[in-house]
């Protein structure tokens, strides 16, 4: 028997969302799936393309940009997902439509100065590393905040990756109430983007509304240049 192919897998991610969403008592059309690319070449994004797919996610800006550019006459819409560097941050907001990883105040000011306007996602950290990408929960407000006073970012909600080694609906369950506490100050930043291949169901069950899935869906993948 061979391999399932691209197209097998999306659709097995997709009845998976949808048992999961239904199991928490959701609707399936609430959820965005982005579908996250890195290190896959342009020619899998054609493909998935194809399939209806039209949210995709990158987390290096070089290679994002290369695609990004490769593919324009898709109309897809590109999130940023990785880790951002404040000096990259204008030419990211030449392609993406939503960036996942505002985590300090310059990065706001650096986007802020962007090509364009863009909707955001703030990053939260939930492991003790503060090497690991995102702000420390107690800093959610001040950056949040922050966000609301810039003239080109629309604040959607909060983002998150689950620690290691702990069980992810407790993870995400601590997401969510940063999430309470976001909307308490910007009523409007209701998402969540959370959830990768390991743990979607769990993030669904813990009101994920934005599912940022890669290997999942596109399988393995290759080895990073
Ligand atoms: C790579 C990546 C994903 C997708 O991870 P998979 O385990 O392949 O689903 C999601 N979010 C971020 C921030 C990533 O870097």
């Amino acid at each position: 028997m061979s391999a399932p192919g691209l197209g097998e897998r999306l659709e097995g991610v997709r009845a998976q969302i949808a048992d999961a969403a239904r199991a928490a008592g959701r609707h399936p059309g609430e959820l965005t799936t982005i579908v996250v690319t890195k290190f896959h070449p342009a020619s899998l994004i054609r493909e998935l393309a194809e399939l209806g797919v039209r949210d995709v996610g990158e987390s290096r800006h070089q290679e994002a940009k290369a695609k990004a550019d490769e593919l324009a006459d898709l109309g897809l819409t590109w999130h940023f997902v990785g880790q951002l560097q404040s000096k990259k941050a204008r030419a990211v907001t030449a392609y993406a439509g939503v960036i996942h990883s505002v985590d300090r105040a310059s990065l706001v000011d650096a986007l802020d100065a962007g090509e364009r306007a863009t909707d955001c996602f703030i990053q939260v950290n939930l492991t003790d590393d503060a090497a690991r990408g995102g702000v420390a929960p107690s800093g959610l407000e001040p950056l949040a905040e922050r966000v609301l006073t810039s003239g080109r970012l629309r604040l959607l909600g909060v983002m998150a990756v689950a620690p290691l080694g702990q069980e992810p609906r407790r993870a995400f369950a601590r997401l969510r109430a940063t999430s309470a506490r976001l909307t308490a100050l910007a009523p409007e930043a209701t998402a969540i983007s959370a959830g990768m291949s390991e743990d979607f169901a769990a993030a669904i069950a813990e009101g994920a509304t934005h599912l940022r899935i890669g290997s999942a869906i596109t399988g393995k993948r290759p080895d990073r240049g």
